[in-house]
C-alpha cells in the first residue's frame, strides 16, 4: 500500500505513519510496550489504524487523508447523521491561494497574496492574527481546495467572489447536493461539502459508526501517556475501539470554550466571541483537550487527554 500523501499534510504524514498519538519522542517504544500491556486487558470491539471522532468538516477529511496513505479508517459520530455543523453550513469556503477553479475563472492568486490579505493591519479583524498560523494556513490554501474537488464536492458554476476585505476573489460556494431534505438536513450548501465527503471517506475504505458518543480516551495511564483507542456510548452500551495508529479528535466547538482557546491564545478571553462554533446541546465542547506542541525536530508533538473542562 502507498503511504505517499499527494497533498502537502505538515506533519500530520508522520501522525498517520507511524501512530503519533501521544509519545512520538525517546520513550516511544517503551510507551508502546506499555500500551499493549494495558490495551491487552481491554475487550476491543473494533480495530482500526486510526479511529477519527467526529464526522464534521474536520472528521471526514481527516479520515479520508487516512485512507489515502493507506491506514485503516473508523469514524464516530454521535449523531444519526454525519456532517455535524458543517452540513446545515453555508458551504462558503473562502481558500484561494491559486486554487484550480480560481484559474478557470482566469484569477491570479498565490500563498503569499492570501498571507498578505490576511495580515493586513487595515483588517481589525486580521491585524492580530498569528503570523505563523496564517503563513502556514495561506501555504496549504490551495491544496486544501483542490482536496474538495478532487473528493467530489461541487461548487456553483458562478466566478468566486471577495471575502473577508481580500484583494483577489477567492469565494466559492457548494452546491447544494440534492433536493431530498432526508439528504441535505435543511436544503443548505453545506450538504454539497458533507455528502461528498461522505460518500468519498466510504468509497475509499472508511467505516463511520454513527450514534456513537465518545465518552473516554482510553489511555496508558489514567491522564497521560499513549493513546490506544476510545470508548463510545451507543444507547446505552459501551463499545470499545481500538486504533493502532492514532485517534483524531473532531468533534468541533473548541473555539467556543474559553479555557481551551487560551491555551492556544491567552487573548482569546471570554470577550471574544466565537462565531457559530458550539457543540452538540449548543455548549462549548473539548472536553478531550488536544494539545499541540512542536518538538525540537521541527515535527509537531500531539497529546491527548481526557480531563473534562470546569
Ligand atoms: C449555520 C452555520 C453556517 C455556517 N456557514 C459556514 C460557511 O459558509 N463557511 C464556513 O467556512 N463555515 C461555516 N460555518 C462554520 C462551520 O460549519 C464550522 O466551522 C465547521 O463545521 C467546524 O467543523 P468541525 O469538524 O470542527 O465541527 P462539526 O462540523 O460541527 O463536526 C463535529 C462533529 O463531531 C460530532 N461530535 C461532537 N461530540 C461528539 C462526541 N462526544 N462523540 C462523537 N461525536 C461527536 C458532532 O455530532 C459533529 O458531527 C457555519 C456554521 C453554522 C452553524
Amino acid at each position: 500500500m502507498s503511504m505517499k500523501p499527494k497533498y502537502p499534510v505538515v506533519s500530520r504524514r508522520d501522525f498517520f505513519k507511524r501512530g503519533a498519538v501521544v509519545g512520538m519522542g525517546a520513550n516511544t517504544l517503551a510507551g508502546q510496550a506499555r500500551a499493549q500491556a494495558r490495551s491487552g486487558q481491554i475487550k476491543f470491539d473494533h480495530v482500526a489504524n486510526v479511529v477519527v471522532v467526529g464526522a464534521g468538516a474536520s472528521g471526514l477529511p481527516a479520515a479520508i487523508m487516512a485512507c489515502d496513505q493507506g491506514a485503516s479508517v473508523i469514524v464516530i459520530d454521535a449523531n444519526r447523521d454525519i456532517g455535524g455543523h458543517a452540513i446545515v453550513s453555508g458551504g462558503r469556503i473562502p481558500l484561494g491561494g491559486g486554487t484550480r477553479l480560481q484559474k478557470k475563472y482566469g484569477i491570479a492568486d498565490s500563498a503569499d497574496q492570501v498571507y498578505l490579505d490576511h495580515t493586513n493591519f487595515k483588517n481589525s479583524e486580521f491585524r492580530f492574527g498569528d503570523r505563523e498560523l496564517i503563513r502556514m494556513w495561506a501555504n496549504e490554501n490551495a491544496a486544501t481546495f483542490d482536496f474538495l474537488l478532487d473528493n467530489g464536492v461541487i461548487f456553483n458554476d458562478a466566478p468566486p467572489t471577495i471575502v473577508n476585505g481580500g484583494s483577489v476573489p477567492r469565494l466559492f460556494v457548494a452546491k447544494p447536493y440534492s433536493d431530498n431534505l432526508n439528504e441535505t438536513i435543511n436544503g443548505s450548501p453545506g450538504s454539497g461539502l458533507m455528502r461528498h465527503l461522505e460518500a468519498s471517506a466510504r468509497k475509499k475504505g472508511a467505516a463511520i459508526f454513527l450514534r456513537h458518543k465518545l465518552t473516554r480516551i482510553l489511555r496508558e495511564n489514567s491522564k497521560s501517556g499513549r493513546v490506544f483507542g476510545v470508548t463510545a456510548n451507543l444507547e446505552g452500551r459501551e463499545v470499545n475501539i481500538q486504533a493502532r495508529r492514532g485517534v483524531v479528535i473532531a468533534t468541533g466547538g473548541h473555539t467556543a470554550n474559553v479555557d481551551f482557546r487560551r491555551m492556544f491564545d491567552p487573548r482569546l478571553t471570554e470577550e471574544s466571541r466565537p462565531q457559530a462554533n458550539l457543540g452538540p446541546d449548543r455548549r462549548p465542547m473539548a472536553s478531550y483537550w488536544l494539545w499541540i506542541s512542536a518538538l525540537p525536530s521541527g515535527r509537531h508533538r500531539i497529546r491527548l487527554t481526557n480531563a473534562a473542562t470546569p
